[in-house]
C-alpha cells in the first residue's frame, strides 16, 4: 500500500474500522473520486450535528489573519465568561501564544510520540487513548494557561528534512475528534493554511468552520473551497469573516461575492493598527480596540446562529 493517511485513521491508528472504501488503494482519477464518493458519505452520515458552536475550525488562505482571530475571539469569549481551549494546529506559525499573551511554552502533543519525543523519557500517551477528554484532564505538561483559557500546540516543523506533517495532522484529528466539553467550554482550532487539513479530516472533529477571508481574489477563492470542503465533511454552520477591511465599499463588494458563492458573513474586522502593531512586534492583544468590540458582535452572531 502506498504511504495514506485514512481520513478515518483506520490503517494506523484503529480510531475507526475500515468501511472498504477503496480511496488508499485508488490507482486511477475516477476510483479516487467514487473512493473519496464513499468516505464523504460515510462521514456526513456520522457527523456529530449539533445545534450549537462549540467545536470552532478558524481556517483560510494564508496571511488572512487566522491566528489574530483565534486570539481576537478567544479573547472575547472569556471576558464573556467561556472557558476556551485554544488547538494550536498550524504547523508553521509560532506567534499563536504571544497574541495570546501567553510564554512559556509546553510540550507539543506531537511529542507522545515516540519519534518526537523530547528527552530519553518515554513517552506516556495513555490519557490519549480515553474515549473522550476533557479540558481538565488534558496533562498539564502540554497546557500553556490563564484564567479561563488553555492553549495546546499539535507540534511545529522545525528542522529540514524532518519529514512531513501527516503525523501531526493525524494526531489533532483524532484528539479533536475526542475532547468533550461541558457547557460554556468553547473550543477554537487554529488551523493550517489552505485545505490540506480537510484532505487529512483534520476539521471532522469541529461543529463550526469560520473562514477568515482578506480582501482578495485568492481569499475569496479558497473561501469557496473551504465551503466545499467543510460541506463535504458534513459540517452545517460555515460562516465568513471578513478581515483587514480598509473601507465600507470593500466590505460591501466582498460580501457580495461572498453571497454569490453562497457563504454567510457572521461579521467584519476592520484594519486596526492597535492589532497591526501587535502582530508586527509579537506582543498581547491589547483587549480594548476596535477590532475587540467587532469581534464581539461576530461571536454573538456565531453562538445564536444568527445569519
Ligand atoms: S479502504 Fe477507506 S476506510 Fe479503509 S483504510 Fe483505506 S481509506 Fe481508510
Amino acid at each position: 500500500m502506498p504511504i495514506f493517511h485514512c481520513p478515518l485513521g483506520a490503517v494506523f491508528y484503529d480510531d475507526e474500522p475500515c468501511i472498504d472504501c477503496g480511496l488508499c488503494l485508488a490507482r486511477t482519477e475516477p476510483e479516487m473520486v467514487e473512493a473519496s464518493k464513499k468516505m464523504r458519505e460515510y462521514i456526513r452520515a456520522h457527523a456529530a450535528r449539533k445545534s450549537r458552536s462549540q467545536k470552532i475550525a478558524v481556517c483560510g488562505k494564508g496571511g488572512t489573519g487566522k491566528s489574530t482571530l483565534v486570539a481576537l475571539l478567544a479573547n472575547v469569549l472569556r471576558q464573556e465568561g467561556y472557558a476556551v481551549l485554544v488547538i494550536d494546529t498550524d504547523e508553521s506559525n509560532p506567534g499563536l501564544p504571544r497574541l495570546l499573551g501567553l510564554s512559556t511554552p509546553a510540550a507539543p502533543l506531537i511529542s507522545l510520540l515516540e519519534r518526537f519525543s523530547l528527552g530519553d523519557r518515554k513517552p506516556d500517551a495513555s490519557w490519549l487513548g480515553a474515549a473522550r477528554i476533557s479540558p481538565e484532564s488534558i496533562p498539564r505538561e502540554f497546557i500553556v494557561s490563564a484564567p479561563r483559557l488553555k492553549l495546546l500546540t499539535v507540534g511545529k516543523i522545525l528542522d529540514p528534512l524532518q519529514g512531513c506533517a501527516c503525523q501531526m495532522a493525524d494526531l489533532a484529528r483524532d484528539f479533536v475528534q475526542k475532547v468533550n466539553l461541558a457547557n460554556k467550554e468553547i473550543m477554537l482550532m487554529d488551523m493550517e493554511a489552505g485545505i490540506e487539513s480537510f484532505g487529512r479530516g483534520v476539521e471532522r472533529g469541529a461543529d463550526t468552520v469560520l473562514i477568515i477571508v482578506e480582501p482578495s481574489f485568492d481569499s475569496l477563492a479558497l473561501a469557496e473551497k473551504i465551503r466545499y470542503m467543510a460541506e463535504g465533511i458534513g459540517i452545517s454552520t460555515i460562516r465568513a469573516i471578513l478581515n483587514k477591511i480598509p473601507s465600507s465599499e470593500i466590505e460591501a463588494k466582498l460580501r457580495k461575492e461572498l453571497e454569490k458563492k453562497q457563504i454567510k458573513v457572521a461579521g467584519a474586522v476592520y484594519l486596526d493598527p492597535q492589532v497591526s502593531q501587535a502582530g508586527l512586534i509579537g506582543r498581547e492583544l491589547p483587549a480594548i480596540t476596535g477590532a475587540h468590540e467587532q469581534v464581539k458582535k461576530i461571536v454573538t452572531a456565531v453562538l445564536s446562529g444568527q445569519e
